[in-house]
This record gives C-alpha cells, sequence and structure tokens, in this order.
C-alpha cells in the first residue's frame, strides 16, 4: 500500500497530509490525532465516524512505522442539555432537574453500575471500541478541568477576551447563533448536504445530531461583557450563571446564578475555582492548542460559516498560539432499522448494538470503504444480508488477488489494525444462510448443525464451532429484526385440500424433486434440482438457456413449494428451506 501511488485510498492520502504537517511543525512528538465524544445519552452508531476517521489515519500512520497517538476528548464535562428520549431507567421528568449540570455530576439511569451518567454512556462505547481494535488514549474533560489542567489556558482566555470577542464578532454578523439549543440543533441537521432524507434518515439525522456532542455552539456572548468561562454553580450546581464582573488584577470573578445564588471566586493560584469551562468555540482551539491536535475531523455541523471550525483558526493562531488541525467534513451516516432495534434505547442502535448483528470486521470496513464526504447508510434490517454477500465476494477477489487497489486497502483496514488481526470465522457460510437456518430452527443448536453439515456433504461441520462467531451474530438478527409474523415456520400438517386440488403438472412437478431429494441432498444439489425441475417437466434439456417462459415455470413452480411448506408464496432460499426442513418433512408436506 505505496503512499505514492495513484490508486491509494482516502485513508492513504489523509496520513501523507497528516504526516507531512507534523513534520513541519516538528515538535518532534508522536502524531496527535483526535475525536470528541459526548456521552449525554446512548452514543450514536452514525457518531462513530467522529472516531473511526481518525482512527484509520491514526493506523494508517502506525503502519509506517511513525509514532501515532489518537486521544479520544470525553466531554463529559459539558452541559446535560436535555433528557434522552426513552432511556431504561430514567424518568424523564425526574432527570430534567438535572439538567445544566455537567454529565458527570447527573445520576446515572436508575439500576445501573456506573457512578454518573457520563460513565454509564462511555462504557458501552469503549467495550465496543476496544472490540472493533480502535487504540486510543481518553481523556475526560472532567478530570483535565477539575484539576486546574487548564488553568493557564483558562487565565489567558479570561485576559484576552476582548480580543477573542473580537474574532468572534467578525463572524457573528455572517451566522448569528441562535440563543436556543433546540433551534440549533434544528438548525444544524437542517443544514445535511446533498439529497434530501427520507423521514427515516432525517429521524437518524436529528438523533445524531443530538447525541454528537456538537455541543452547543455557544461561544459567551451576552450579559455584563463577553466572558469565555462560564461557572457551574456551586449552589445548585448547574450552569444557569452569568458572568458580572472580572477583576483582571486579581482573577476575582463575580456570577449570577438563576437560582438566587451570586458569588465571587478567584481563577488563579492552585485552589482556584474549577467548576466551570471554557465555552465551546473557545475550548475546542484551546485543547487543539494544548493537545498539539494534527488530524481532526468534523462533521458538517461544525463547519459551517462562523461555526466552532471556523472560529476556531484564528483563535487558536491569536490567542493560543497553535495551529488549526487538518479537519476534513465527514457526511452524515444514517441508520436503516433502527425502528426495530432495541426499543429500550428509544431506537437509538449504537456500535454495541450493530456488533451483535455483524462482525467487527464488517463494520470497520462499512466506514473505511467510503470516503469522508461521502454520506452512506448502515442497514440493520434485511439489507445486512446483502450487504454480507457484498463482503464476502471482496473477500473472494482478495483472495484470489483480483480486487482493485482501493477495495483492497479497504479489506486490509477492516480485517486488522497495525496493532493485531481482528476476529475472524473460521467458515464463512453465507449470512442469509445462517440467518434462514437461524430462522426456522428457532436458534436449536442440535438442528442447526445437522442443516449446516448437510450443505455441503463432502467437507461436514463436527462442530457450530467454525462458523462461528457469523452463526451467533445472524441468529441475533433474526431474533431482533425480523417481525415474528415474518419467521419462517413450517406448517404443522400437510394442507390437504391444496394437496387434494393441485392439476397433474403441479403434482407431476412435485413428484420430480420428491425423488430427486435422496441425490441431491446438500446446497449445491438442491439448488441444481429445484431449478432442473421445470425442465425436467417440460422435456428440455438441463442445459436449456433461462427463457421468459422457463422462468415463469420456474417462479410457479417455487411458489407451489412454499406455500405447501409454509403456506406463504415467499420465504428463505428454497434450497435453504429443504435442508432445514429435512428429506421427511419436505415428504409429508409435499404430499409425497
Ligand atoms: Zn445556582
Amino acid at each position: 500500500m505505496s503512499s505514492s501511488t495513484a490508486e491509494a485510498d482516502w485513508v492513504s492520502r489523509l496520513a501523507d497530509e497528516v504526516i507531512a504537517e507534523a513534520g513541519q511543525r516538528g515538535t518532534g512528538k508522536p502524531v496527535v490525532v483526535a475525536s470528541g465524544l459526548s456521552p449525554s445519552g446512548p452514543i450514536h452508531l452514525g457518531n462513530m465516524r467522529e472516531v473511526m476517521m481518525p482512527h484509520f489515519v491514526a493506523d494508517e500512520i502506525r503502519r509506517r512505522g511513525v509514532a501515532c497517538e489518537h486521544i479520544i476528548s470525553w466531554d463529559d464535562f459539558d452541559r446535560f442539555r436535555k433528557v434522552p428520549f426513552g432511556v431504561e431507567g430514567v424518568d424523564p421528568d425526574t432527570w430534567a432537574q438535572y439538567i445544566g449540570m455537567p454529565l458527570s455530576s447527573v445520576p446515572a439511569p436508575a439500576g445501573s453500575p456506573y457512578p454518573n451518567w457520563a460513565e454509564h454512556f462511555k462504557a458501552p462505547m469503549a467495550a465496543a471500541l476496544d472490540r472493533l481494535g480502535v487504540p486510543y488514549r481518553g481523556i475526560s474533560q472532567t478530570e483535565m478541568y477539575t484539576s486546574g489542567a487548564y488553568r493557564e489556558q483558562i487565565l489567558l482566555a479570561m485576559a484576552e477576551r476582548q480580543r477573542i470577542d473580537a474574532v468572534l464578532a467578525r463572524y457573528r454578523t455572517k451566522a448569528k447563533t441562535s440563543p436556543d439549543p433546540e433551534a440549533a440543533v434544528a438548525d444544524r441537521t437542517l443544514r445535511k448536504p446533498g439529497k434530501a432524507l427520507s423521514a427515516e434518515e432525517q429521524a437518524a439525522a436529528d438523533v445524531a445530531a443530538e447525541g454528537s456532542g456538537a455541543a452547543a455552539e455557544d461561544d459567551g456572548a451576552g450579559g455584563a461583557g463577553y466572558f469565555p468561562y462560564r461557572p457551574y454553580c456551586s449552589v445548585c450546581g448547574k450552569d444557569f450563571t452569568t458572568v458580572t464582573a472580572y477583576d483582571d488584577a486579581t482573577t476575582a470573578l463575580t456570577y449570577d446564578c438563576a437560582c438566587g445564588h451570586t458569588e465571587t471566586v478567584r481563577l488563579s493560584g492552585p485552589d482556584g475555582h474549577t467548576r466551570g469551562k471554557l465555552v465551546w468555540k473557545v475550548d475546542w482551539p484551546m485543547r487543539w492548542a494544548y493537545e498539539g491536535v494534527v488530524f481532526e475531523p468534523s462533521g458538517v455541523d461544525h463547519q459551517s460559516p462562523g461555526s466552532s471550525f471556523v472560529v476556531g483558526e484564528p483563535l487558536v493562531a491569536e490567542i493560543f498560539g497553535g495551529k488549526r488541525p487538518i479537519g476534513p467534513m465527514y457526511a452524515f451516516v444514517g441508520i436503516l432499522g433502527m425502528a426495530k432495534m432495541s426499543s429500550s434505547k428509544g431506537g437509538v442502535p449504537t456500535a454495541a448494538d450493530a456488533l451483535r448483528l455483524m462482525e467487527e470486521p464488517l463494520l470497520r470496513w462499512l466506514y473505511a470503504r467510503r470516503k469522508p464526504n461521502q454520506s452512506f447508510v448502515i442497514a440493520l434490517d434485511q439489507e445486512i444480508q446483502r450487504l454480507y454477500d457484498e463482503w464476502d465476494a471482496l473477500e473472494r477477489r482478495v483472495a484470489e488477488g483480483t480486487a482493485g487497489d482501493a477495495d483492497t486497502a479497504a479489506h486490509s483496514r477492516a480485517v486488522r489494525t497495525a496493532e493485531r488481526e481482528l476476529p475472524r470465522t473460521p467458515r464463512p457460510l453465507p449470512y442469509r444462510t445462517l440467518a434462514s437456518v437461524a430462522d426456522i430452527t428457532t436458534g436449536d443448536e442440535a438442528q442447526m448443525l445437522r442443516i449446516l453439515s448437510e450443505l455441503d456433504p463432502a467437507d461436514p461441520l463436527s462442530s457450530l464451532d467454525p462458523v462461528r462467531p457469523r452463526l451467533d451474530r445472524a441468529a441475533t438478527w433474526v431474533q431482533t429484526q425480523v417481525p415474528a409474523d415474518q419467521r419462517t415456520r413450517l406448517l404443522a400438517e400437510p394442507d390437504t385440500e391444496r394437496l387434494s386440488g393441485l392439476d397433474e403438472t403441479q403434482r407431476k412437478s412435485l413428484d420430480i424433486l420428491l425423488d430427486g431429494l435422496g441425490e441431491h441432498w446438500s446446497l449445491d444439489g438442491l439448488t441444481t434440482l429445484v431449478y432442473a425441475v421445470p425442465k425436467l417437466q417440460a422435456g428440455w434439456d438441463l442445459d436449456a438457456k433461462p427463457t421468459p417462459e422457463l422462468k415463469a415455470a420456474q417462479r410457479e413452480f417455487f411458489v407451489l413449494v412454499y406455500e405447501l411448506l409454509l403456506g406463504t408464496d415467499t420465504g428463505p432460499r428454497l434450497p435453504t428451506l429443504l435442508l432445514a426442513a429435512g428429506p421427511e418433512r419436505v415428504r409429508t408436506l409435499l404430499g409425497g
């Protein structure tokens, strides 16, 4: 994967840029790439792009033998803006009282083993990142602020508040910031680029914007002058505070709170005030400089005129003496099938949810194969079967050496990192076959083993282990994503009325099928047989090219078999269904 080839993929090209930029900065330290996540609720699968983009770039840099650190900023000192919908163990009326507190001060949902709201939602994300092979250094902003790590930066921002205000003023006239966080969220989702979104995609976009930590684009304006530091009230713990005075000589800061409390604190010194934070538009560039970030992408909501990434450039340079990172904008990631996903989480699929349905390399591949400016949809509904077919085809092309450079690169990024190989299924049978088998056996292991062994009698399975973990993901997909009324259920008794009403052609076609079962009892054999029946019946050669007439006859025959086996006119692929039913059951139901 040479970086100099014209065919290099987007990751390789970005890694080139980042390494060059780091070289120009000449710090001699490991290259720093960054992501920011807000644990304000379940971390939506769509927000994974915030992590996966820097991950792939960092991984490519490390593959080249250059030291690189991926930092993930947990924005757990951000305010709790609203109670997310439908979180288990959370009564919205009760939790509404915590709005305005830092996320790390809000109680965790009832029954949670974690000490607070932020930790409760960080934990599953951290576990998913570990499974996905994403190494990183997590930085709790609560720890950073409350330990006083940013004290010098805060004092600097307060001392330079007029210059900061002047920089921000250059942009305020271009884009008025909305004082209403609700309106700000709605506004951001409306600015998504590209084609119009479907209702489902829009819903996903709204959810993503809610949880993206695209923290309110607050710049600190208003009140009795411009102050970039906002304290959390020492009495009510919330940020409904207004700074009314600041003494540059003593660093004494006075604030009023909506709860009625008024207080004067000192920002400097070892016991200076630490229950407060810089407003987002100042906070972000401060951290670019503090951590020396060279690469940090962001969503479209951060990159419109006057938004944080734009105003961050002059702020980091003029105030904090740093440089804005290379920060491409990434497009929206939608989710299909979220409606059916775990209702306990308000229909917000997380990375952990996706990993219950698909293997780690596949999820990595979804993010690796698309350029940052391409939006895409992650399918957790029926489409997951086609996605898996596509992945299996890619694996074959890579193994044969016939895949293109970009496809080969995306595959390599999916299956391994600079540190390790991701877990794979030793014998990757088609996902749709595994799903059908799990469906029709309702997950019974002995039955699944029998059927899967019969798929290829020349190389039978002696246990289910070689088809795991893919089998387990497919079984979970059936359990959680396929509605009960769409599961495959064989008829308990033959449909005698239907059987007695068959015409001669229909009866004959079934007899040809039944006669061939013994000889063709494998996935390949049954596939040949079911397509051959209408040909044999019409007296055609088995190699006959499919004509519209033949296709119609095949379709008619398939519908007949589905109706007699399932009582519906459609179902899983017929050979898989026959294998799953077993020869005795097939004979009984088809009147053999
Ligand atoms: Zn208060």
